[in-house]
């Protein structure tokens, strides 16, 4: 068994502050927030890099921003702006080895990102 923090998150092994879930997709706040709005949009299915998308992960992956599109839009950020941001590998500052798409909003967002 892959021990995988998220996974852990996503089976409710691990509490974390659930925001939406479906068969597919778990959110939930992360818990060192960047931004006055910080949600995680993760696969329930262990994909460790964005490196490891396969061409079957097409819906998943689209499914996961169209639920991002839909959140930005109930937190009322839809509007004003909000960014989703994904890190893939050490060197761009993942951490967590799961994918993940960070939505941020609530607060004006620079760029570049740094
Ligand atoms: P990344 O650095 O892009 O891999 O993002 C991982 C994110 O997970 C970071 O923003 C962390 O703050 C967040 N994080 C780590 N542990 C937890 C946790 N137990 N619950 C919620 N978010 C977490
Ligand atoms: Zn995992």
């Amino acid at each position: 068994m892959i021990d995988c923090l998220f996974c852990k998150i996503a089976q409710g092994e691990i509490p974390a502050t659930l925001y939406y879930e479906n068969k597919d997709i778990v959110v939930f706040d992360d818990i060192n927030p960047q931004a006055p709005i910080h949600k995680l949009i993760i696969p329930r299915e262990h994909i460790a890099t964005l490196n490891d998308l396969q061409d079957h992960h097409q819906p998943l992956v689209g499914q996961m921003l169209q639920v991002a599109s839909s959140i930005a839009k109930q937190l009322d950020i839809a509007d004003v702006g909000y960014r989703l941001v994904s890190n893939c590998n050490a060197g761009a500052g993942q951490t967590v080895f799961h994918i993940h798409f960070h939505l941020l909003g609530g607060r004006p967002l620079h760029w570049p990102p740094g």
